[in-house]
């Protein structure tokens, strides 16, 4: 038997294997430092993207193009802190746009009818959060935001409606 051992293949085969890991390495190193270069380019100008305008005091808010959620639901994690995906709006255009118009029309109290504040945003979910996902016949994701759950509430009124 043991003229039939395969080992010529297996060390083949575990060198390639560790050739492509080293290969793998380098390409997460690369993107690590891409990422970090993404981002220093969150600098705000204070000015909204629409309008024009200066926000109150200066006071802007990021706008996701492709919503935060469709990136985790899409599995395009990147596209969530890709500079390319955001535009920076004064609170009133903020306002008007699809995502926040939905989440106003939210019931009382599921997300306080309004978004979510920034520190609540990575926290767990609200009990009303999973029971109203729940009663819309949604699934609750295991690593479920806070964030994450008025966003998909948000979906799932709309195929609702
Ligand atoms: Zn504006």
């Amino acid at each position: 038997m043991r003229e039939q051992s395969n080992i010529k293949e297996i060390t083949k085969i575990r060198n390639e294997m560790t050739k492509l890991d080293e290969k793998y390495s380098k390409f997460e190193e690369k993107l690590n430092k891409l990422q970090v270069v993404e981002e220093t380019l969150w600098v705000k100008s204070g000015s909204c993207t629409i309008c024009g305008q200066e926000g109150e005091d200066g006071y802007t808010e990021w706008h996701h193009i492709i919503s935060q959620h469709k990136c985790k639901k899409e599995n395009l994690l990147h596209l969530i802190s890709a500079r390319s995906n955001v535009v920076e709006l004064c609170k009133p255009c903020h306002d008007l746009t699809t995502s926040s118009m939905l989440r106003s029309n939210l019931p009382e109290g599921v997300v306080g009818g309004s978004r979510v504040s920034d520190e609540n945003a990575e926290s767990e979910p609200t009990d009303k959060q999973l029971k109203y996902i729940k009663k819309l016949g949604g699934e609750i994701p295991d690593d479920l935001t806070r964030q994450g759950a008025s966003l998909l509430i948000d979906d799932l009124k709309k195929v609702k409606n």
